[in-house]
């Protein structure tokens, strides 16, 4: 079993130290990349949505880098093995890689404090809305977090936009629809859109500073 603190896996590895820093768009991978099946635990249930592959494109010819956060909480429950969660991120890098794309990273957290596995049993802090995962990519990667966009289908995707000090992103796939008519307190998305196309679009239209 591997320890909570391997949970993380940039794709380059390294510190950002004389690179130059940019801005990110981090993605939810549930009902915002592929369709929300519960918890996706087999190759069969996996469906990427139509648009995704060209959305990550679109944003990284923009300057992005391209970065999946997910919350796995079926880690935590043994309902996930961890090796799918790989194996889906490979399936999504081959996809990509067949249009000369990649995703800049990819981390998930498969804690949850009551967890049924001893390993993942932790009060972590990378579980969405809080920060972990974006503070390590950032630190992993480069990234300047405040010219950065948090995009996903829940609240705690834009709780994690909000403590992060980047701007977020609501789409209606996934649980979006249900979670826009089930407003939180304090908390509002910079967007709310149909898809994760539109949100591409949306980024692209309110560009931060310094973005090429
Ligand atoms: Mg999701
Ligand atoms: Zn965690």
């Amino acid at each position: 079993m591997l320890p909570f603190f391997f949970c993380v896996r940039p794709v380059r590895r390294g510190r950002a130290w004389g690179r130059q820093v940019k801005p990110a768009v981090f993605l939810d991978r549930d009902g915002t990349l592929n369709v929300d099946v519960g918890y996706l635990d087999r190759h069969e249930r996996l469906a990427l949505f139509p648009w995704s592959l060209d959305s990550i494109r679109l944003l990284r010819r923009a300057g992005y880098a391209v970065v999946v956060v997910t919350n796995q909480i079926g880690v935590a429950r043994g309902m996930v093995d961890e090796r799918f969660i790989e194996d889906v991120y490979q399936f999504i890098q081959a996809r990509l890689g067949d249009i000369g794309e990649q995703l800049d990273g990819h981390y998930y957290c498969p804690h949850e404090p009551s967890a049924l596995i001893k390993a993942f049993r932790v009060d972590c802090d990378c579980r969405k809305p809080k920060l972990g995962m974006v503070t390590r990519a950032a630190r992993d990667l480069g990234l300047d977090i405040s010219r950065s966009v948090v995009v996903g289908d829940k609240w705690s995707d834009i709780g994690l936009a909000r403590a992060a000090g980047a701007r977020g992103v609501l789409v209606r796939t996934g649980y979006g629809r249900s979670q826009e008519h089930m407003p939180v307190d304090g908390l509002a998305a910079d967007s709310v859109v149909n898809t994760l196309m539109d949100a591409v679009s949306w980024i692209l239209r309110h560009p931060p500073a310094g973005v090429r």
